[in-house]
């Protein structure tokens, strides 16, 4: 009921046998915020900045950036904040912007591709991150990586600028973090040498699970296939943990599942350390973690990577969850 709900607003995101986690907030721009704090959320996990380019006739200018995520920082007063690195192309597009007709959208130029190919889109954007970093706990996230170049080449483009705008004299954190979405096989299939050189992962199972599949998200004729589930899209979830755990990294995740009731037992179980979500789960994944061991969850989890169907995975974790209650 909503008023025992509302009791865990002010409380730490706790397990039954006191692990604590982080729950976190997504949002698309100011607007969402209020919502994220009303619901006690323990930092923003992902900030999706394309927002702020959609619907409008011109690219946001650095310092209407800046101002942005300088506002979301101080709002969220020391608490996390990843701001994800613009993600367009796919099924968003910009008026603004002339982009090339592509067969295959969800496999083209869009997001880290190309900010790539169209460098100083991305430098503006990072000019505004890192003058932004000097206001709060800043994590600054690059979607879409598949390879380690790619990440390469942006952490060199992002620390070139730092170098410009220290020289200059503007004030830039030394502590912001950089991390990387892992939303493709390849990034997932190479997460230790990835995990090697950022500071988090944030698991994207929204395209994640698509690119796994080879199954388009937006596709109906084709949505059986989105099972977030399936022991194969639990296999690769724990692959990812495990690598970045074995280099001392955290890892989160932003995609739709880390706010499923039903997926976070598991993903507890494979010792994922944070969950991202939109606001109005927070609560319940509060209160829902207060009743799960982690102990518990990560003996119960390895069993599910060897079943044949997600839905013997979502019997077995229903099971579970009604004989604990
Ligand atoms: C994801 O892919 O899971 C994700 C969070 O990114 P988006 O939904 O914005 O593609
Ligand atoms: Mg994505």
């Amino acid at each position: 009921d909503v008023s025992r709900m509302k009791s865990y607003i002010d409380r730490p995101s706790l397990t039954a046998d006191g692990v604590q986690v982080e729950l976190a907030g997504n949002i698309g721009g100011i607007d969402d915020l209020e919502k994220v704090l009303a619901n006690g959320a323990d930092g923003i996990g992902l900030f999706r900045t394309e927002f702020l380019y959609m619907g409008r006739s011109t690219f946001p200018s650095e310092e209407e950036q800046y101002s942005v995520y300088k506002h979301v920082l101080e709002k969220m007063n020391g608490k996390r904040v990843v701001i994800r690195t613009l993600d367009i192309g796919g099924d968003k597009e910009l008026s603004y912007m002339q982009l090339p007709q592509e067969m295959n959208p969800f496999l083209g130029l869009r997001a880290i591709r190309l900010c790539l190919d169209r460098e100083e889109l991305f430098r503006t954007q990072l000019r505004a991150l890192l003058r932004a970093s000097a206001h709060g706990k800043l994590g600054i996230m690059f979607p879409m990586i598949s390879i380690l170049s790619e990440l390469r080449e942006a952490k060199r483009i992002l620390d070139e600028e730092r170098v410009r705008l220290v020289q200059q004299g503007v004030v830039v954190s030394s502590e912001f973090e950089i991390g990387i979405m892992i939303e493709t096989p390849a990034a997932a299939l190479a997460a230790d040498l990835l995990a090697q050189e950022v500071d988090f992962f944030s698991i994207g199972t929204n395209d994640l699970i698509q690119y796994t599949m080879a199954a388009d998200r937006m596709n109906e004729s084709v949505s059986y296939l989105y099972q977030p589930h399936h022991p194969v899209i639990l296999r690769i979830i724990q692959l990812v943990i495990q690598a970045a755990d074995r280099h001392g990294k955290w890892v989160g995740m932003c995609g739709e599942m880390a706010g499923d009731a039903s997926a976070i037992p598991l993903l507890l179980g494979f010792g994922l350390h944070e969950f991202s979500m939109s606001a109005s789960s927070v609560l319940p994944a509060r209160e829902l973690l207060s009743r799960l061991s982690r102990q518990e969850w990560s003996r119960l989890a390895v069993q599910t990577l060897n079943m044949s169907s997600q839905s013997e995975v979502l019997d077995f974790v229903n099971d579970q969850l009604r004989s604990e209650a």
